[in-house]
This record gives C-alpha cells, structure tokens and sequence, in this order.
C-alpha cells in the first residue's frame, strides 16, 4: 500500500534540537548526527550556525542558575559554534528527546547505549546535543534561535500541505 500524506493520522510537530559546541568541532560528528536527523525522518525547516556570547548561554540556561554545573554549563556553551535546527515530524519533540538519550553521558551510556549522547558525550556538561523536551519549551527555544521565524505562520502555510491528501 502506498503510503500518502493523507494517511499519516497525526500533525506534524516542531522541535528546536542543537548540536553543541563539543560535536561541532569535530566535522566527522556533525555530519553523523546530520544523517541521523534525515535517517529518522525529521523536516529540517531551517537550520543555522550560531555563537553564543555569554550572555546568550545565561540567558537560555538561567533555569539552571545555581546548580552546581551552571557557570561550566555556560562556559561550555560560548566556547564555539554550534549547529541549531528546526525539526519537524510527527512528535518531534519526544522522537528528538529520546534519540539523544539521557542528560548524563555515564549514565546514558548504561541505560540506553545506542542514544546520541552514549555514542558521542564526552562528559556530563559536553553531552553534544540539546533538544526541547515539551511543546511549550520548542516554541519559546524556536523564538530564542530563530527570532525571525513564526511557528503559526509555518502551521498555517506548509503543514497542511502535508495532510491534504488525494
Ligand atoms: P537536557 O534537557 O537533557 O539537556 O538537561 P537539563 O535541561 O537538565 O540540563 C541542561 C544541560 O545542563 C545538560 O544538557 C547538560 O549539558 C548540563 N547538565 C545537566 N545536568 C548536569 C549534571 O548533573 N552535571 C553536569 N556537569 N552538567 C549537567
Ligand atoms: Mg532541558
């Protein structure tokens, strides 16, 4: 049976994921994560390479003031470029999640060895990639990375370009 858009019951949804700064210095790692975005059938809607100052990594982490990681979390996170993108798929924002894997590499690399972050982190802080973990946080991450883009203007426009089918 042919598969068309009209088939596929559940929306589409949009999630912010980043490669960070410790797999973008190594050309080899960004390119495996790269295929592994298409691999798993995300939409890359746009895409782009950012430097954080330091400011920008408190802000986007300011949850996390006062932690006992958060000045080398923020460090971490202006030390060089990284790779921001626009996912879309139906639930992007858990099919992203759970392809990284757990926030700690140790223990990611226990638990679920074939994730992202148990295949490339180097430690807890450098754990290569970031990905919004509910609907409410993609859209406000989106803003943060990609000011100049409109989630209710892209809905409106593409997704339904998608469902309608024959
Ligand atoms: P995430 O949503 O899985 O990225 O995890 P959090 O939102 O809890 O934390 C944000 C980032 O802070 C993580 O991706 C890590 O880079 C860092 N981080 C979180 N927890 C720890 C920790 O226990 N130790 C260290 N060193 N870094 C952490
Ligand atoms: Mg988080």
């Amino acid at each position: 049976m042919v598969l068309t858009p009209a088939r596929c019951a559940k929306a589409l949804q949009l999630t912010l994921a980043v490669i960070k700064p410790d797999a973008v210095a190594h050309p080899l790692i960004l390119e495996a994560l790269h295929q592994k975005i298409l691999e798993n059938k995300f939409i890359i809607v746009k895409s782009k390479e950012i430097v954080w100052q330091r400011q920008d990594s408190e802000r986007f982490y300011a949850e996390h003031k006062g932690r006992f990681f958060y000045q080398r979390l923020v460090e971490f996170m202006s030390s060089g470029p990284m790779q921001a993108y626009i996912l879309a798929r139906e639930e992007a924002v858990s099919q992203w999640r759970m392809m990284m894997g757990p926030t700690k590499v140790f223990r990611a690399r226990y638990v679920a060895p074939g994730t992202i972050r148990a295949r490339f982190g180097l430690t807890d802080t450098r754990n290569t990639t970031h990905g919004s973990d509910s609907e409410d946080s993609a859209r406000r991450e989106i803003a943060f990375f990609f000011p100049e883009f409109s989630v209710a203007e892209w809905m409106e426009r593409v997704e339904p370009a998608f469902r309608a089918g024959p």
